[in-house]
Formats: structure tokens, C-alpha cells, sequence
């Protein structure tokens, strides 16, 4: 039976949580980046690119679409998977807030196919991708809180700073 998974917020370096996955704001590229990806490659260690690689090399020839998701090894992190997830680019222009929402749903949706109960996230595309925060923590507690995954038990939001910490607490509070 499906039910709403519980909703924590920690204020953190995301590759140091224990939880079965951690997400990657990744690049379509998949061969690693600045910001979250970085830290994960680089404490995660070779066997991650590895296999980022290996996805490159077979049904991902052009990389990973923006809003999509999936899954490898978490090489030497505490995690069991690393899912990455490709966040838009911010734009003025155009309105590109359901690509964020599907990077939460989708990449919900791969935990939850490979039987995960506790899932990290990052504030995705609220770095070098330039998302304002307070919106980007908006559709992440949306799009989390309409989701209803059949393994996952928490979604744990980690936050580098205190106002990203602030922006989802914001979120978070009963209306
Ligand atoms: P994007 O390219 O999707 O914007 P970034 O990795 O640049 O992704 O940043 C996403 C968010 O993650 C930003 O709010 C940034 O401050 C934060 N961040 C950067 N490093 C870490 C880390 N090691 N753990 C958790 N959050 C991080």
C-alpha cells in the first residue's frame, strides 16, 4: 500500500547522509560537473563516472534529458544508489517549472522502483542552474507532498545553507 512519505529537512553536506539513495543535481552529460555533482563524484569515487559512463556508452548515447532520472552505483558513499537528475536552467523568458517538478517525481519514481525507503534530496537547479530558492522549494515540497510511492518512507530535503534550510522550512509549515 502506497501512503505519503515523511518529509524531513536537515541542513548538510548531502553526500554525507545515510539514506538507501542520494540525488545528484547532475548534467545532461552524466560525466559529472560543479556544485552537488561534484561533491558526489568526488567522494563517491571513480566507480560512479564508471558507470555514468557505461550509460553513455548504451541507451543514453545523448545524455540524460532535463527532467528525467536515473539510477547507478553510490560507489564508496553510504548510499545504495546515486539517481541523477537533470534540473532546467532558470529562465525569465519561459516558464520551465514542470521540468523541475518531474526531476522530484521521476527521480522519486526510480527510488521507489528499486525499492528504497529513504531518499536525499538537494535543492535542484537552485545553484549554478540559478533557480530563485524560495520557488524551487516550493515545487520540490509540491511535488514531493502529491506523491505517493509504494517503498519510500522519507524524502529527506538537505540543505547546504541556512536559507535554503529557511525557504523549505517556509514550505513546510502547516497552513
Ligand atoms: P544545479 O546545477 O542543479 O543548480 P548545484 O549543485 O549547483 O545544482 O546546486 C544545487 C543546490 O545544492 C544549491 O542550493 C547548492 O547550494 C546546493 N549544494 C551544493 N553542494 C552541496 C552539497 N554537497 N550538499 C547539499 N547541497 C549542496
Amino acid at each position: 500500500m502506497s501512503t505519503r512519505p515523511e518529509i524531513v529537512l536537515v541542513r548538510g553536506d548531502i553526500t554525507e547522509q545515510d539514506a538507501d539513495v542520494i540525488v545528484n543535481a547532475a548534467n545532461s552529460s552524466l560525466l559529472g560537473g560543479g556544485g552537488v555533482d561534484g561533491a558526489i563524484h568526488r567522494k563517491g569515487g571513480p566507480a560512479i563516472l564508471a558507470a555514468c559512463r557505461e550509460l553513455r556508452a548504451g541507451h543514453y548515447g545523448g545524455g540524460l534529458q532535463t527532467g528525467r532520472a536515473v539510477a547507478t552505483t553510490a560507489g564508496n558513499l553510504a548510499a545504495r544508489w546515486v539517481v541523477h537528475t537533470v534540473g532546467p536552467v532558470h529562465s525569465r523568458e519561459e516558464d520551465r517549472s514542470e521540468l523541475l517538478a518531474s526531476c522530484y517525481r521521476e527521480s522519486l519514481r526510480v527510488a521507489d522502483e528499486l525499492g528504497a525507503r529513504t531518499v536525499a534530496f538537494p535543492a535542484v537547479s537552485t545553484g549554478i542552474y540559478g533557480w530563485p530558492m524560495d520557488d524551487g522549494a516550493r515545487i520540490a515540497v509540491e511535488t514531493v507532498r502529491a506523491a505517493r510511492p509504494a517503498s519510500v518512507t522519507e524524502v529527506r530535503f538537505v540543505l547546504f545553507d541556512e536559507r535554503a534550510y529557511d525557504s523549505f522550512a517556509e514550505r513546510l509549515r502547516p497552513v
